[in-house]
């Protein structure tokens, strides 16, 4: 396990089936001190607990529409303040938000106050063939673990290694409302990549699997901690 004397606050950019949830756990395993906070894993949680954010998620969700910037800025900025990991000291990873450009911009002045700005933006870059193929492949556990039934299925078919409870298809991983949500990432992309830019902190890691990208990933990560 390494140490290292930087702190990175980034962000993780990827189309649905991109394996965004994946690389983000198998990057923490390397370097622990980073936390993170996936906005899709906390409305399915919030969904699972009939909460009124649940309530109002489901729908959109369901539809594969995105929840409005507002309400999702708000959200982010609770769980970051909750944590308390805007001291300008703690890494942390951002995984499915900001997803359009309204919400990076609501985001900056949430962090900046705190010397906690975004420093590092990576985008996963992986063909949509393969995203396609992929989501027809996955099935989920509740607490948020990802299982490919191709590359990386379950010892025991459709049962969660740890737990041994059953995996489920996710509601939104449908054809339709996939194709929905794919084309909506493709929109938001262009301008949000744009921004980051600008700043200097935007980074692509390509690949058609997460054992090709993982090295990547890794690699970038630990040279903007060193
Ligand atoms: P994910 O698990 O990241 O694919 O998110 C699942 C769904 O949650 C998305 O299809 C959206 O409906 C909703 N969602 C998650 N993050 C955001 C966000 N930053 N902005 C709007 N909607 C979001």
């Amino acid at each position: 396990m390494s140490t290292f004397s930087k702190n990175i606050r980034m962000v993780i950019m990827g189309a649905p089936g991109s394996g965004k949830g994946t690389l983000t756990s198998r990057l923490l395993k390397k370097i622990p001190n980073i936390h993170s906070l996936s906005t899709g894993d906390i409305l399915r949680k919030e969904i699972s607990q009939n909460s009124s954010i649940g309530l109002k998620a489901k729908e959109y969700i369901a539809r594969g529409d995105l929840l409005p910037n507002e309400f999702m800025a708000k959200i982010v900025e609770n769980e970051l303040n909750l944590n308390k990991w805007l001291d300008g000291k703690t890494s942390f990873l951002l995984d499915g938000f900001p997803r359009t450009i309204e919400q990076a911009k609501e985001l900056e002045p949430v962090l900046k106050p705190h010397n906690s700005d975004i420093n590092f933006v990576v985008e996963l870059n992986v063909p949509p063939e393969v995203i396609l193929d992929r989501i027809a492949n996955r099935w989920v556990h509740s607490s948020g673990r990802v299982y490919n039934l191709q590359y990386n299925p379950p010892k025991i078919p459709f049962k969660d290694d740890i737990t041994g409870e059953p995996l489920f298809k996710r509601p939104d991983d449908n054809p339709e409302t996939f194709k929905v949500r794919l084309d909506k990432y493709f929109s938001e992309l262009e301008p949000i990549r744009k921004f980051y830019e600008s700043k200097g902190i935007y980074h692509v890691v390509k690949g058609e699997t997460s054992d090709i990208i993982f090295p990547q990933l890794q690699a970038l990560v630990e040279k903007q901690l060193a």
